[in-house]
This record gives structure tokens, C-alpha cells and sequence, in this order.
């Protein structure tokens, strides 16, 4: 995550290569082209411009979170929940905040308010300079699933402390970074992470980069806006 804030938009990591790590969750691609959202083994591209759908297995990520995931525990949401509401009650569910949690929510959203990177040109600009421009995109009333992650806070710069979620519309066609939300009913998913298994890339951008900035919290939280 600091090397993306450190303009590092290009990873070795194919999707093929990916997949064999995980069935579920999030990231980018190369040239920080769209976000990633990984559902049962689909990995689906949201564009900027609007262009979605699945990705070849031969596209590369320079970010990317996923897992195996096994849902421990499937609650029936039957009221709506803000965001806020939404992380007390995970918090609550796996009261342990030094592991990962996975979510995943289907259903109906009254709300959701996301971010979309744009595929970059060389030379790179810096993240916060590219996320200052980024247009926020709402969604009224629609159906899909929001996913990803609880990170505990000590792996802040190596992933996103705290929530990092993306959405995918029902028709797999929309979606995005997730900002903010309200979740009028569906059901949650959750499963508790205890192990953790890092592939750093070994390119010469990433040898020369800066992971451990003065700023990094507060850049991470103006880059994520979560
Ligand atoms: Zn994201």
C-alpha cells in the first residue's frame, strides 16, 4: 500500500497467479488501471470510464488483498445500517481487533458512495495528486455486493488499517473503491484471518521506493477515504 502512495502502480503478480492465493477480495491493476473485486473466483475490472467485466487471468496487480474465504458467521441484515453501524457490528461479532476480518454483504444498498482510480501514464504521478482529482460516483437503490477486509492497525502501509471495502452492482458491470454507504437489507458474511502471507515485488521501482513516509497515516487515509 506505500508503494502505490509512492507512485509504484506496477506489480509482477499476474491474476492467474493471484487466484491460487485467495477466491475473494480487492486491489488494482497495473498503471492503476480500475479496481479489482474478486467473488467466487470472478475478478472483475471497474474502469474509470465506465468499461467493466472479467479480466484476462495474464493482467498484473501491484496491490492486491485476497483469501480463501470461509464464512464463520452469516447474519440476516433486516434493518438498514450506516457505515458506521455496519463496522461496530463486525466489530462486535469478532472482538479481536489484532486479526483480519473478511466481509462480504449482498443485498440491497440504499446508498453507496465510491471512488474509481484511472488508469495512469508514464510518468507516474503521485497517489494523493491522482486521488485529489478523482470524481465520486453514488449509487441509489441498487443491488450487489460490497466486499473486503478489516486490517488490524499494525499493518498500516503494508495493507489498509481499518475497512477497505469494494462494490460490484448485481450486473457485475459498476462499482468501485468504497467511500461511505447505508445498507437497507441482505445478508453478511464474516470470517476472522490469523494468517497472513506477503509477495513483494522484486522490480526496480518498487527497490526505490519509500515505505516508510512521515505522512503515512494521513496519506493512507486521504488516498483510501474510507
Ligand atoms: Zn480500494
Amino acid at each position: 500500500m506505500s508503494a502505490l502512495l509512492d507512485a509504484v502502480y506496477d506489480g509482477e503478480m499476474t491474476i492467474g497467479d493471484l487466484l491460487r492465493q485467495g477466491n475473494f477480495g480487492l486491489g488494482t491493476f497495473n498503471s492503476l488501471d480500475g479496481e479489482m473485486i474478486v467473488n467466487d473466483s470472478v475478478v472483475y475490472q471497474l474502469r474509470a470510464d465506465g468499461r467493466a467485466g472479467e479480466v484476462s487471468h495474464d493482467a498484473q496487480t501491484p496491490f492486491a488483498c485476497v483469501t480463501h474465504f470461509r464464512p464463520e458467521q452469516t447474519i440476516p441484515l433486516t434493518r438498514g445500517h450506516s457505515k458506521e453501524e455496519l463496522e461496530t457490528l463486525v466489530n462486535g461479532l469478532i472482538d479481536n481487533p489484532n486479526l483480519f476480518v473478511a466481509l462480504r454483504f449482498t443485498g440491497q444498498f440504499e446508498m453507496v458512495e465510491t471512488r474509481t482510480v484511472f488508469c495512469q501514464c508514464h510518468p507516474y504521478p503521485p497517489m494523493l495528486e491522482i486521488v485529489r482529482n478523482q470524481p465520486t460516483q453514488h449509487f441509489w437503490a441498487e443491488e450487489g455486493v460490497m466486499l473486503g477486509f478489516r486490517s488490524p492497525p499494525y499493518v498500516q502501509g503494508l495493507n489498509v488499517a481499518g475497512y477497505h471495502l469494494h462494490f460490484l452492482t448485481e450486473d457485475g458491470h459498476r462499482g468501485g473503491h468504497v467511500t461511505d454507504y447505508y445498507l437497507s437489507r441482505g445478508t453478511l458474511e464474516i470470517a476472522a484471518i490469523s494468517d497472513l502471507e506477503i509477495s513483494l515485488p522484486r522490480t526496480k521501482e518498487f527497490a526505490q521506493a519509500n515505505l516508510s513516509p512521515d505522512n503515512l497515516h494521513a496519506a493512507i487515509s486521504e488516498a483510501e477515504g474510507g
